[in-house]
């Protein structure tokens, strides 16, 4: 299990983490869900060993990361996959997974075993002979997860896993994490933008501006927001909010070109809400269920996707 704890990183003036904290029991998958340049990245180095930790602490199993001699133990644990792939690109698929598996201390045999099965299992056992240079990013991206899944580490670290990736190779990666929990009992720290992404985790940690804002599972998280959203769109919000206020007592969130308010049973408001307001002064108006995304902007003020 890693165990992380009062975790923080500076650059100069810049706070990048601060006082973070994150367990990730074995066999589990926690998501860190947060907007690009909330410290994910970050975490998941400290977490790694890539960067040197200066405050806080990460244990794996108990052991101390940082402190030798026990960190080589920590380190070959831990299997990484990195927003640039940590691969050789004038090398073929072969030769980079084959340089792996000797820097991991693999047998030839057993190399040769776990290359096959991770390469077929993955569909890119007909690339071998390829460099990693001709290869699409969907490609290269399970080339790397081949590699950090080579020595069968205890957990994977994924940073950003899906970047880049078109909706089927993404699709692809995950099936492939799936059979692998189920298989192996794998755990996965995943560091993700993508709310859709995050749901697919057992639990999501929420990170802002370096710091935890929320960790629950996906349900409970979404339950954060109550009900339905209903979703108002108009030229002339301004008077469409002072409207609302005035006659229903309704307050509700801007967010680009709409007004988002929260109601325990949308379909029942929506007639009160045509009611109140002059006609013509809505251009549309829909009502859906709360997603992780409305979950964050609640919980922060601002959206992922900033
Ligand atoms: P995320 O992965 O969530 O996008 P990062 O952990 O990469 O966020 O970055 C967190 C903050 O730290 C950002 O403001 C980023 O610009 C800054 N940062 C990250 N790495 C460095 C670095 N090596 N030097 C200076 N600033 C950095
Ligand atoms: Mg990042």
């Amino acid at each position: 299990m890693l165990v992380v704890s009062g975790l923080g990183q500076r650059f100069g003036d810049l706070v990048a983490l601060e006082d973070f904290a994150l367990e990730v029991p074995s066999g589990a998958w926690v998501a860190l869900l947060g907007p690009n340049g909330s410290g994910k990245s970050t975490a998941l180095a400290l977490i790694a060993g890539l960067l040197p930790i200066t405050a806080g602490r990460v244990t794996f199993d108990g052991l101390v990361h940082g402190a030798s001699p026990t960190d080589v133990r920590v380190r070959a644990a831990i299997g990484v996959v990195f927003q640039s792939p940590s691969l050789d690109p004038k090398l073929s698929v072969a030769e980079n997974l084959g340089l792996c598996a000797l820097i991991r201390g693999l047998s030839s045999t057993e190399g040769a075993a776990r290359i096959a099965e991770l390469t077929a299992a993955l569909g890119v056992a007909d690339r071998m002979a390829s460099l990693v240079a001709e290869l699409s990013g969907g490609l290269r991206r399970r080339v790397d997860l081949a590699r950090a899944l080579l020595a069968r580490p205890s957990i994977l670290l994924l940073d950003e896993p899906s970047a880049g990736l078109d909706e089927s190779a993404f699709r692809r990666l995950w099936e492939f994490l799936v059979q692998s929990r189920a298989r192996d009992g794998l755990t996965v720290l995943v560091a993700t933008h993508r709310p859709e992404e995050a749901e697919l985790c057992d639990r999501i940690v929420v990170i802002d501006g370096g710091k935890k804002v929320a960790e629950d599972t996906p349900d409970a998280l979404k339950r954060r927001v109550s009900g339905d959203l209903v979703i108002l769109e108009s030229d002339r919000l301004d008077e469409v909010q002072s409207i609302l206020a005035q006659t229903l007592g309704l307050s509700g969130r801007r967010s680009a070109d709409q007004l988002v308010l929260e109601s325990e049973a949308g379909h029942r408001l929506v007639p009160r809400l045509a009611e109140a307001l002059p006609a013509g002064l809505l251009r549309a108006i829909s009502v859906r269920r709360p997603s992780l995304a409305d979950v964050f902007v609640k919980l922060t003020g601002s959206s992922l996707a900033a």
